[in-house]
């Protein structure tokens, strides 16, 4: 173990929820966090030690947070890599940057899944609407969806492209920006998979969980995942791989695709915790979160063990404003991020309701 790990201090790019949920978990381990965000008042300041509220690319500012910890990690994808390039001649930032540049863009995204033999949905980079009509025509289909290939979260940025669209308008609505077009997959459910290494190279996991999402947000996870054992099985083993391909030292996320045929295909890779691993705060004796902040600390990361089924769901917008109902059940809890503002599709809070559990985990 590390030497001076009775007295660590960890950094944390971004302040919002997870950003929260992780420094809350540090302060069980005794690692004191400072956030380094842009945003005033944010979620992760309510808990942190410290808070510098300045923009990723002021350099003199990020050489004050480097002095002032021992380890850096990031709560979310949008990053600049220049920044965590930069903070990386301070100190060590996990994951490190290639992670963060494959997850910051889908075509470096799905082209690093595919090399290493991970199928995810087919995919092409059209560079205007007459490439789409021909790779329609190619995949013998009639239907896809056009993302951004970056800044994409919960659904923004992206457009069902079907029979009855005007292709040239749609064109038009993404202006320059690249995209990326995906076939459409008729999936039975989704499901995703957390897993938190360390510099030992240790490794374990949360998951699968089913995934359900509404308006393009997740809206409820149930774990354990009511599907075959043998997919349980794939997807672990899928995430494995890719965490070892990319000698993760931090925690990942994989989202995927279970089709009515039983195969498994990689939606989208998250180089963090993910709000499908919320119920593992309350349902495991290791959280996503603290096993996030000792991989990130050269802590060895602990199996999760969780004890309970669980069945999580978010509170969006207005639904924080009604949550008297979930403070007096038994093995109900209820996690409120503080947010000042509510704001319709934003992520307010969640409620994990834990169950007898009902099968082994998977590792
Ligand atoms: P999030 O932030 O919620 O992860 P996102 O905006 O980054 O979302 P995706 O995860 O790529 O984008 O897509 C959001 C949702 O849209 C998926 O969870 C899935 O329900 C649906 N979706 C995306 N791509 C496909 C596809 N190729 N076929 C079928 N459904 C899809
Ligand atoms: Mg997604």
């Amino acid at each position: 173990m590390n030497e001076i790990s009775q007295n660590i201090t960890l950094g944390i790019l971004g302040g919002g929820q997870l950003g929260q949920m992780s420094a809350i978990a540090a302060s069980k381990l005794g690692i004191k966090t400072i956030i380094y965000t842009p945003e005033q008042d944010s979620p992760a300041a309510q808990v942190a030690e410290k808070t510098i509220v300045a923009s990723y690319d002021d350099e003199d500012e990020l050489k004050l947070f480097a002095q002032s910890v021992d380890y850096i990690t990031y709560e979310f994808e949008n990053i600049p890599v220049k920044t965590v390039r930069y903070l990386n001649t301070l100190k060590p930032v996990y994951p490190d940057e290639r992670l963060l540049e494959v997850s910051q863009d889908r075509i470096a995204e799905k082209k690093f899944l595919n090399d290493i033999g991970i199928p995810t949905t087919r995919w092409s980079h059209p560079k205007s609407p007459q490439d789409i009509t021909n790779t329609l025509k190619k995949w013998g289909v009639n239907q896809c969806i056009l993302k951004t290939t970056r800044f994409g979260y919960d659904g923004k940025g992206q457009a069902r492209l079907t029979r009855d669209t005007n292709l040239e308008a749609l064109w038009s609505e993404f202006k320059e920006t690249p995209i990326i077009m995906e076939e459409i997959i008729n999936f039975e459910c989704e499901i995703s998979v957390i897993v938190a290494r360390d510099r030992n190279k240790h490794i374990v996991n949360y998951g699968p969980m089913l995934n359900v999402h509404k308006h393009h947000i997740l809206d409820k996870t149930t774990v354990p995942a009511p599907i075959h054992n043998h997919l349980a099985q794939n997807a672990i083993k899928t995430i494995k791989k890719l965490a070892e391909q990319l000698d993760l030292k931090g925690i990942l996320t994989l989202e995927l695709f279970v089709t009515r045929d039983n195969q498994i295909f990689a939606n989208e890779i998250a180089p963090r915790t993910h709000n499908s691993g919320h119920w593992s705060i309350d349902a495991c004796e290791h959280s996503q979160f603290e096993n996030h902040v000792r991989a990130v600390c050269d802590l060895p990361v602990l199996a999760p063990n969780r004890h309970s089924d669980a069945l999580m769901f978010n509170l969006i917008g207005d639904d924080i404003t009604n949550i008297a109902q979930y403070q007096n059940q038994p093995n109900t809890h209820l996690h409120n991020y503080g947010k000042h503002d509510i704001k319709e599709g934003r992520k307010m809070g969640h409620v994990t309701i834990l169950k007898e559990k009902t099968q082994k985990e998977q590792s």
